[in-house]
């Protein structure tokens, strides 16, 4: 490593324990095993090159919101061990993409790409863990289904016997109006506890992916069971996040 490289590694390895103890410090004190709740680091922006550094730091699994991007990092880094989740909307034509290296689905929000990924997951004789999204907020700019049509989509999902259906996913509306945040939090888990009553059987809703850097002590708070940490433990993007959801800026 050179300085420079050095210093990126130190950077992220500071930011990832300060992220990991607030994890804790949060469970701690809501009364939540620590362990119940994963980090999902998102490298969306980030070099290929400053994620193998990341690796060296402790980061083995990431999320990327696009798959083109994801593709290419997952194959400039393809000789180390690392687990991707893709995090953000997926285009039907893409899904034979996501469907060779993507270990995880976070956005399932149309049939369409269910069907399809499915059958490019059997070509590839893989299964991957699959959490359906939620637009939370009801911001136009949101990927995601209505609250209210999940009920109805979830009971298509048996079908699709290469998805291993594991949660919902929601990002929060962008608001520095904690409760408005927390309004998010608390309809994903009242989502999350009707499925638990009425979906069909072999699907589990037991992860609840939501939090980022900005929100993810209060959606830990509300029952997370993933956080999708990006700028906290990389630092700020470039560019702005108008960029990964059209319609917002
Ligand atoms: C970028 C992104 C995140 C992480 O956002 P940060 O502000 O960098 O923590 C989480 N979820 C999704 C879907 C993202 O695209």
């Amino acid at each position: 490593m050179d300085t420079t490289q050095e210093q990126q590694f130190n950077e992220i390895k500071h930011n990832l324990a300060t992220v990991k103890q607030r994890i804790v410090d949060t469970c701690q004190r809501i009364g939540r095993d620590p362990a119940s709740v994963r980090l999902l680091p998102v490298t969306k922006t980030v070099p290929a090159e400053k994620l193998r550094l990341a690796y060296a730091a402790g980061c083995h699994e990431m999320g990327e919101n696009k798959i083109q991007e994801a593709r290419e990092k997952s194959e400039a880094l393809n000789d180390l061990d690392i687990k991707w989740a893709v995090i953000g909307h997926l285009q039907t034509n893409k899904a034979k993409y996501l469907a060779r290296f993507a270990n995880e689905f976070q956005a399932l929000d149309s049939l369409k790409v269910a069907a399809e990924l499915d059958k490019r997951l059997q070509n590839e004789g893989r299964a991957i863990d699959v959490y359906v999204q939620v637009n939370s907020s009801g911001e136009e700019s949101k990927f995601g289904l209505p609250p209210e049509a999940v009920r109805d989509f979830v009971k298509e999902l048996p079908n699709y016997s290469s998805l291993r259906i594991k949660g919902l996913m929601t990002l929060a509306i962008f608001s520095s109006d904690h409760d408005r945040v927390r309004e998010c939090f608390i309809k994903m888990r009242e989502i999350q506890a009707m499925l638990r009553q009425e979906a069909p059987s072999g699907l589990s809703f037991d992860e609840l992916s939501m939090g980022m850097s900005g929100d993810y002590e209060l959606a830990i708070e509300e029952g997370a069971t993933v956080v999708r940490v990006g700028q906290a433990i990389f630092g700020k993007r470039p560019l702005p996040d108008s960029h990964y959801w059209p319609g917002l800026g």
